[in-house]
């Protein structure tokens, strides 16, 4: 009797698996990936000529393993199968925003050493004379601070250190901190601004020239915003580099954030303008365009950047226009941020790889070039690696606290 039992039960149990292993099949069948059908990305369509193949256990579509195995047999417990729904694409949490750039200070430090170190280990030699306020402004120069700000700083340092007589460590540190914080701005507004209207939601372009981190950085931007809060749709209007879009979609996807493209090398004020459309329709609280940035000639990008910002302001006005610009170019970023300044109103600049440079000068510097604030701050290659710019925290990194 119980062996009868026992057979039933083995036979249920294998019916029910082979039956879950056909279901299963089924199902992931219907779950194709969409973007094989995405007209835009032609190569990525499966190979329908290829002999269907057996599932595997823990195995997707899309070929990742996953660890549920709803249709394999084996396994300790004989129960009837369990068909797993494919887990929907994870929607990652963006780390808060507040306190970024604190927890991204070592890099900072880092690679800003030379210059507050190098500064304070000159301030606190016993006789101060010419050669060694020269070395004081070679410093400052050396790490793109700029000629007029370094020439302002060399000089109300000197007359503070007179004032001060001995100098202790600390004190020297004090005074330095104080200095580097009128230098770089405490008052200006830092905010990304993403006000939106009653029924359009606020719209930032993404400028800058192509290398310089501009579609990472919108990506990031979009998480940053999601931390915040906030329902962000992507523009890909960089439609000139054949990668942005599928870069940007990939960045959008991760945080939940719908990414509206266009053709490849199509018009880069079309996409911008659906981007705008669809994002209203959808009550988006924001929209982030990117946009291309080659430096072909003044005029192109005037026509191009021009057109965009015309259509975009059919809809609603622009909040931001943020540069952005590659640290480690040092002059170059300079001459860049001139151009585009001429070509857009620039509301704010991301600094990007102030990671792998000692020139955090260019935060005073560019600041002055173009009379806009330094709003955020790339400090690696992390998806959470972009910091609101503090500038207490940034000064705190260079001399150390
Ligand atoms: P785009 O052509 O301007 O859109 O450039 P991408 O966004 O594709 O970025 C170019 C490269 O710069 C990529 O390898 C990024 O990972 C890298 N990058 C961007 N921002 C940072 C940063 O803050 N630090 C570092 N170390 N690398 C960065």
């Amino acid at each position: 009797m119980e062996i009868v039992i026992l057979a039933v039960v083995i036979a249920v149990v294998v019916i029910g698996a082979l039956g879950g292993l056909v279901i299963g099949s089924r199902k992931k069948k219907r779950q194709e990936p969409p973007e094989a059908a995405a007209p835009t990305a032609p190569t990525e369509t499966p190979d329908i000529t290829a002999p269907p193949t057996a599932p595997q256990a823990g195995e997707e579509p899309g070929g990742e393993a996953r660890p549920s195995g709803g249709a394999t047999v084996a396994g300790p417990e004989p129960a009837a199968p369990v068909i797993t729904e494919p887990a929907p694409p994870a929607i990652e949490v963006p780390e808060p925003t507040a306190g970024r750039l604190v927890r991204l200070r070592a890099r900072l430090s880092r690679s800003q050493n030379a210059l507050g170190q190098g500064l304070l280990s000159l301030l606190s030699r016993e006789h101060l004379d010419e050669d060694t306020w020269e070395e004081v402004e070679d410093i400052l120069l050396t790490a793109d601070v700029g000629v007029a700000p370094t020439q302002e700083l060399v000089e109300r340092l000197r007359s503070r250190v007179k004032v001060l007589g001995t100098r202790t460590p600390a004190e020297l540190r004090q005074l330095l901190r104080e200095e580097l914080l009128t230098l770089v701005g405490t008052d200006l507004d830092r905010t990304v601004h993403t006000e939106s209207g009653l029924d359009t939601p606020g719209i930032v372009l993404v400028v800058g020239v192509n290398g310089t981190g501009k579609t990472t950085t919108t990506g990031k931007l979009a998480r940053v915003l999601v931390a915040d809060g906030k329902s962000v749709v992507l523009g890909a209007a960089d439609t000139f580099r054949a990668a942005a879009a599928d870069q940007l979609q990939t960045w959008g996807e991760r945080v939940g954030a719908r990414t509206v493209r266009g053709p490849e090398a199509g018009d880069p004020a079309s996409v911008a303008f659906d981007s705008v459309k669809q994002g209203t329709e959808a009550g988006a609280d924001v929209v982030l365009i990117d946009t291309a940035g080659r430096l072909h000639t003044k005029t192109g990008l005037m026509d191009e950047l021009g057109k965009v910002k015309r259509v975009v302001e059919k809809h609603a006005p622009l909040d931001e226009i943020l540069l952005v610009l590659d640290a480690t170019t040092g002059q170059n970023g300079l001459v860049q941020a001139r151009v585009f300044a001429e070509v857009v109103d620039i509301t704010g600049i991301v600094l990007t790889k102030l990671d792998g440079t000692a020139k955090g000068g260019i935060v005073v510097s560019v600041q002055r070039e173009l009379g806009v604030p330094v709003k955020l701050v790339g400090l690696g290659e992390g998806p959470d690696d972009l910091a609101p710019f503090e500038p207490e925290a940034f000064v705190d990194a260079l001399v150390g606290s």
